[in-house]
């Protein structure tokens, strides 16, 4: 494929981003690039970045732009992000979204669309608290609307499924201030710039699958 496709998925947490990411990623053989992966892979390595992060993301809050927007431009600079990529969780905040600006202009590698996930908020609590992700393979499941058919092992690969730390009601009830407060601005920062589309984030993950291609149909088309 010639087209090197180039998307971000901005939502709140609990929107589907990484889920859709990774399908998008598998469909069209581009990179996922997912700060919150990056940024955990960090807490897990140990890293002195790991550790300043780990209690910032225990918490629900943002670590600091600098730090996320260097792990950021070090890994679009990488060659497997040549052939597109999928962002997802990046940018965050407005500085971030200008650094990203910048690092595609620099790169002279557009966006190609900025798609907003839409999900209630009160929906979003429910499917980050049931949400469980696979140690191995990062698959996600729920215990209500997809759950594994062996409790604590995922499907795809046998693993075992934990829940994260901050997916607990406190701190999701923290993350989604935190989206409303610094990241929701960047849907009329990336509607100005004309790349922004709104999809609907509610029902199944084939219906948010649909919607998502039906966008990036219109821009092959
Ligand atoms: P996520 O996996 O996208 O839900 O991210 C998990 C946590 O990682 C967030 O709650 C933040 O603490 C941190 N994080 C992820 N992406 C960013 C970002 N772009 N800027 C700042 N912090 C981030």
């Amino acid at each position: 494929m010639g087209w090197a496709m180039r998307l971000v998925l901005l939502g709140p947490p609990g929107a589907g981003k990484g889920t859709q990411a990774r399908l998008l990623t598998a469909k069209f053989d581009v990179a996922h690039v997912s700060a919150g992966d990056l940024l955990r892979q960090a807490v897990a390595d140990g890293s002195e970045l790991g550790q300043t992060a780990k209690s910032i993301m225990a918490q629900g809050a943002l670590v600091p732009d600098e730090v996320v927007i260097g792990i950021i431009e070090e890994r679009l600079c990488r060659s497997d992000c040549a052939g597109g990529y999928i962002l997802d969780g990046f940018p965050r905040t407005l500085r971030q979204a200008e650094a990203l600006s910048e690092v595609t202009r620099l790169l002279h590698a557009p966006l190609d669309w900025v798609i907003s996930v839409e999900v209630a908020e009160d929906d979003l609590v429910q499917r980050l608290a049931g949400r469980r992700i696979c140690r191995t393979c990062g698959s996600m499941f729920h215990g209500d609307t997809k759950p594994p058919m062996r409790i604590g092992v995922c499907d795809n690969c046998g693993g075992l499924l934990f829940q994260r730390d901050d997916d607990k009601e406190d701190t999701i009830r923290h993350r989604l201030r935190v989206y409303r407060e610094q990241t929701e601005p960047l849907v009329a920062y990336y509607s100005k710039m004309d790349l922004l589309r709104r999809i609907d984030g509610r029902g199944t993950i084939e219906e948010i699958a649909e919607r998502i291609h039906q966008v990036l149909g219109d821009k092959q088309a």
